[in-house]
């Protein structure tokens, strides 16, 4: 049956950035096809974990630094005992004009959304092929991996960079079974976009340039985080999926 690809039954996910926004969605859609889920956060993920019960468990772990990814590792095993996919969700944006953008604005973004997602990918295909399993996993990219957009330098240039990563990666680990892909959502309402929702003129700017007419919502995301989960993608690999409501074609 063709929807029994798309089951995730007996899978166990690690999802950073769990407690809100589209990572909160991508944990409930992944518990509702069937798997177990460890939800990252700096916060805790209460709402999550209230939603979701037993097939949920939380992880607190700041992601902008490397010390927490052994650690997020062994919680993982010690609770499910296995990992089988890999969603890099959490992130960060720093608005501020590019000529006196600062320093501290293009490290913070840099480390969360590219240098611990790189790292801690690694460590979860290191797993992967110690359990010679193969495994999935979906890098959270953005419009802003195809586009420059605007008082954003360092946001962009870690989402263009995930989008070139998820390729190197997929050619490197295709041959252990390992899928790495990428979802580049559109303008979603989320704490990311609050700012830009609260700014009349560039909210209705962005508005009038999405052919589905409305911000999308974490439900908009969660049908492509559980296709790329699941072996109903085996043979997709290294690609980055808009779900933009036509953003990009625009
Ligand atoms: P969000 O509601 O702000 O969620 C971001 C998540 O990342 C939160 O759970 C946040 O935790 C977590 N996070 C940030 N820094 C962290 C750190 N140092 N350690 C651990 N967790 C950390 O925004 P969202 O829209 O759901 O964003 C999710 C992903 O989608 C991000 O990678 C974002 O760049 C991407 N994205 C969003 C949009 C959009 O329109 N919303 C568009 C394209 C891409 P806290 O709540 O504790 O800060």
């Amino acid at each position: 049956m063709i929807l029994d690809q798309f089951s995730l039954k007996g899978k166990v996910a690690i999802v950073t950035g769990s407690n809100t926004g589209l990572g909160q969605g991508i944990c409930r859609a992944f518990v509702e096809a069937g798997a177990k889920v460890v939800g990252v956060s700096r916060r805790p993920s209460t709402e999550t974990a209230e939603m979701l019960g037993k097939n949920f468990h939380n992880v607190i772990a700041d992601l902008s630094s490397l010390d927490v990814i052994p650690g997020i590792i062994a919680d993982t095993l010690d609770k499910f005992g296995r990992i089988d996919i890999l969603v890099n969700n959490a992130g960060i944006i720093k608005r501020q004009d590019s000529l006196e953008f600062s320093e501290e604005n293009w490290d913070s973004v840099i480390n969360v959304n590219l240098k611990t997602v790189f790292f801690l990918t690694q460590a979860v295909a290191q797993q992967f092929v110690a359990q010679k399993s193969g495994g999935k996993i979906i890098n959270i990219a953005s419009m802003l991996s195809y586009q420059g957009g605007i008082r954003v330098p360092s946001y962009t240039a870690s989402k263009s960079a995930i989008k070139g990563v998820t390729m190197t990666l997929a050619n490197e680990w295709a041959k252990y079974g390992i899928n790495v892909n990428g979802i580049a959502p559109g303008y979603m309402a989320t704490n990311n976009t609050e700012q830009l929702r609260q700014d009349e003129d560039r909210s209705a700017d962005i508005l009038a340039r999405i052919p589905a007419g409305r911000w999308g919502t974490p439900a908009d995301l969660e049908g492509a985080a559980v296709f790329l989960a699941s072996s109903a993608s085996d043979y997709v690999n290294g690609f980055t999926l808009a779900v933009d409501g036509g953003w990009l074609g625009r």
